[in-house]
């Protein structure tokens, strides 16, 4: 039976971290405050900006939501970044994703600040990850690495695979692995015999987007399984991209949902702000 990697003890652990940080930056007189840009009102966005801000409440990180209806035009929101990359009362701030159609993400969140962009999106950010410079990190593909690393999983050396290579989690989790010296595959829609290539993996993270796509087909013997995908069951609840019931007793560990990557993207959401805060302090 595989050990289970426990999403929501890993984020109380860094979130506990992250208020002791913010009380010690608050007590030099450093403000620590994240904002957040909301265009329309998508149920699913609206559901989890209100759970940032609860998040952030929690660990005493202040708050701002800006607001805008769905027709605002792509000039408002760049005038809206440029203003947020100079406020100095603002530690980091980002944009809930997806835009309502017609606005362009990519020009706004190329815009942001690298040291105030706590999504870790912006190519600048991406760039500066791949080439070993210190950089705010993607909230889930960092996620993932302290959640394999809270649990004392092993990294350096270890076959890792990585199924999806999105902007969002593959391609930043491959070059995080490999910064943990791990030897890294990743694999995509045009990957041939998927399952050949998983069964490879020490450790293999699944973040297709496809709900339970994979099988005991596609895992090693003891292997680790860490599931990204989060899909709405019709009859509630959610549910990932495993087979979590076929998959468990072949896996050494594995990350269930809800309950295991989910929580970490919040909490690495919460340290990135502080450690914005931090650096915009000098150090
Ligand atoms: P995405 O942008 O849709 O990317 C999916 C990736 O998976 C693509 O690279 C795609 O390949 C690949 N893929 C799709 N079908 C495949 C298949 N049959 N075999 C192999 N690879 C396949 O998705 P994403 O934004 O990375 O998110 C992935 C999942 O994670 C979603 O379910 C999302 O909701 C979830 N998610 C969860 C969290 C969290 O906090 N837990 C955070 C972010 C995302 P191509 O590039 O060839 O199309």
């Amino acid at each position: 039976m595989a050990k289970i990697l426990d999403g929501k003890a890993a984020a109380a652990g860094v979130r506990s971290e992250v208020a002791s940080e913010v009380a010690g930056l608050r007590e030099r007189g450093i403000p620590v405050r994240l904002d957040v840009v909301l265009v329309g009102e998508d149920p699913a966005s609206v559901t989890y900006v209100a759970s940032k801000e609860r998040d952030s409440q929690e660990v005493g990180i202040e708050s701002r939501v800006h607001r805008f209806p769905v027709d605002v035009s792509q000039e408002e929101l760049a005038g809206l970044v440029g203003r947020l990359n100079e406020d100095t009362a603002v530690s980091g701030f980002f944009i809930q994703l997806p835009l309502p159609e017609g606005l362009d993400p990519m020009p706004l969140i190329s815009a942001i600040d690298p040291a105030r962009d706590v999504d870790g999106l912006s190519p600048e950010s991406a760039g500066r990850l791949a080439v070993g410079l210190p950089s705010l990190l993607s909230c889930t593909p960092h996620g993932i690495i302290q959640l394999l690393k809270r649990n004392g999983i092993e990294l350096a050396g270890q076959e890792t695979v990585v199924v999806g290579r999105s902007n969002l989690v593959g391609k930043p989790l491959a070059q995080l692995l490999l910064r943990e010296n791990a030897t890294v595959t990743v694999c995509h829609s045009r990957t041939s015999d998927l399952p050949a290539v998983a069964r490879r993996a020490d450790v293999l993270v699944v973040a297709a987007g496809r709900r339970e796509m994979v099988g005991v087909e596609h895992v090693k013997e003891g292997a680790v399984v860490v599931d990204v995908g989060i899909h709405r069951k019709d009859e509630g609840g959610l549910v990932g991209d495993v087979r979590f019931e076929e998959v468990e007793p072949k896996a050494a560990w594995i990350s269930p949902v809800p309950g295991g990557v989910g929580p970490m993207t919040r909490a690495m959401l919460l340290h990135n702000t502080v450690g914005a805060a931090r650096m915009g302090a000098g150090g």
